[in-house]
């Protein structure tokens, strides 16, 4: 049974994670952690629903307008979307609009993908831009307009367009831009974003609009809010009309039922690591508008659509040790141990911290907890410490002064320490024939890193010509010969 101050505890907990994410795009806890948190609550007004107020987390869409922004209050409340992580939850949304309207439909769905990047809201009146508006709280959102103004290829003004037509899409940034972006302003000593998303939010939040201009904006259009003096019978005419006056819109493509839709879902997975920007799922709409209408919504998120999740790309977890790897060249890497934690199909134990530098710069300690994250063919990294979490007996990591393998003095360099003992140290040597024999440079064959470590350890080969004049008998006195 849960308590009353339990459920309180737990409700301004996801508060302060929502103010965390929102207002100050620094969030402390991976998205799949905060869904657990949701879930949890969710699950308990379920059992108490006496409980609830109108102010729950679970009613209201998440963040709150900033103060330091001007309020834009949306004419139709931008509300989020219901979530699904599988089939049979597709199934079972489809199942329950049908319900809801009281009879079977032949179903015509259009499938979109869903980019990771922050929500706007933009206002033509007579054509012209007057307001572009977050989601905020989803009825008053932020005024943007300043900033918004500046992305590049948004259209400042409609063509022929009607009295008013509030179109709804996605800021976003390519991964290359953001990396980029992140690069720069950490050379800069400011602080870097933890991924695009928060990065196009802290970009639409400036007061200074060329700092915006700076960064390669880039904006979506999915939807509609208000429309005044013209009709669409479907949502895939709205993204024609929208393709017209020259905005980006998604690809867009119809399925009739969830096998379908399960289909695109996978397609779409499947290109996720080649794309040159975010997605964290697809999105499923109902393309009937006036079924559209009869469907209507819930306090949070409409019933005619959904989102079908991906699996999270970044885990919370903890730092178990940091260890320091000596590389080819003599570089000596630091790498963090950590509990393994399983993230989109693949269970994490070590996370790459490139340098001294970078271990300095995200002060990452001993039995920390920090944000992990792993796209595509990247070596998994650390994004962040939770600092908040950070426990009594965390440990600052020591730079060592020595080789860890070859105790040799370092060189410290600006954001690296080196050992300089070439092949005297075992680590380079081995790393070195390693390199030499692999199928790149000298092609020998069945000459694996278990191999070398033998041949390294027992003297057989302390030269690289060594590799040709190997004693067959000396071979035989080695384990799996
Ligand atoms: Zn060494």
């Amino acid at each position: 049974m849960t308590t009353r101050a339990e459920y309180d505890q737990l409700r301004s907990e996801i508060e302060r994670h929502n103010r965390l994410y929102y207002d100050q795009a620094a969030p402390e806890i991976s998205d799949a952690e905060y869904d657990r948190l949701y879930d949890r609550l969710e699950a308990i007004e379920a059992e108490h629903p006496e409980w609830v107020t109108p102010d729950s987390p679970t009613q209201v869409v998440g963040g709150h307008a900033v103060e330091r922004f001007e309020k834009a209050e949306h004419r139709l409340p931008m509300l989020s979307l219901e979530k699904a992580y599988d089939k049979e939850e597709i199934a079972a949304w489809i199942a329950s609009m049908e319900r809801e309207l009281g009879r079977s439909v032949e179903w015509t769905f259009t499938v979109e993908p869903k980019i990771d990047g922050d929500s706007l809201e933009l206002v033509y009146e007579k054509g012209a831009l007057t307001l572009a508006a977050t989601r905020g709280d989803g009825r008053v959102g932020e005024n943007v307009t300043h900033t918004v103004r500046t992305i590049r290829g948004l259209p400042q003004s409609l063509a022929g367009a009607p009295e008013l037509a509030e179109i709804r899409g996605e800021a976003y940034l390519e991964l290359a831009d953001f990396r980029e972006l992140n690069r720069k302003l950490q050379e800069k000593g400011e602080e870097s974003f933890v991924n695009p998303r928060n990065l196009v939010s802290g970009s639409l939040k400036q007061k200074d609009a060329r700092v915006t201009k700076s960064r390669p904006l880039k904006f979506i259009a999915y939807g509609l809010g208000s429309l005044k003096g013209k009709k669409f019978a479907t949502h895939a005419d709205v993204l024609t009309w929208f393709s017209s006056l020259r905005f980006e819109i998604p690809e867009v493509k119809l399925c009739r039922n969830a096998d379908e839709i399960h289909a695109y879902w996978e397609e779409q997975a499947a290109k996720r690591d080649a794309l040159p920007h975010e997605i964290d799922g697809i999105v499923v709409k109902v393309n009937d508008l006036s079924l559209r209408d009869q469907l209507g919504a819930r306090s949070k998120s409409p019933r005619w659509a959904i989102a079908y999740k991906f699996p999270a790309r970044e885990e919370t977890t903890q730092v178990q040790d940091i260890e320091w790897n000596v590389g080819r060249s003599g570089k000596i890497t630091p790498v963090a141990k950590l509990k393994p934690v399983f993230i989109s199909g693949v269970t994490v134990s070590n996370a790459s911290l490139h340098n001294v530098a970078q271990l300095k710069r995200l002060d990452v300690r001993k039995r920390d907890t920090v944000l992990v994250t792993r796209a595509g063919d990247v070596i998994p990294y650390i994004v962040k410490v939770i600092e908040a979490r950070r426990p009594e007996d965390a440990e600052i990591p020591a730079i060592p002064s020595q080789c860890p393998v070859c105790r040799a003095a370092v060189e410290v360099t600006e954001t690296d320490i080196l050992c300089n003992n070439s092949f005297a140290c075992p680590a380079q040597f081995k790393k070195a024939i390693d390199h030499f024999c692999s199928r790149a440079t000298m092609n020998i064959e069945g000459l694996g890193p278990e191999w070398i470590e033998q041949l390294v350890e027992k003297g057989l080969v302390k030269s690289l010509a060594d590799l040709y004049a190997l004693d067959p008998a000396k071979l035989l006195t080695l384990e799996r010969m």
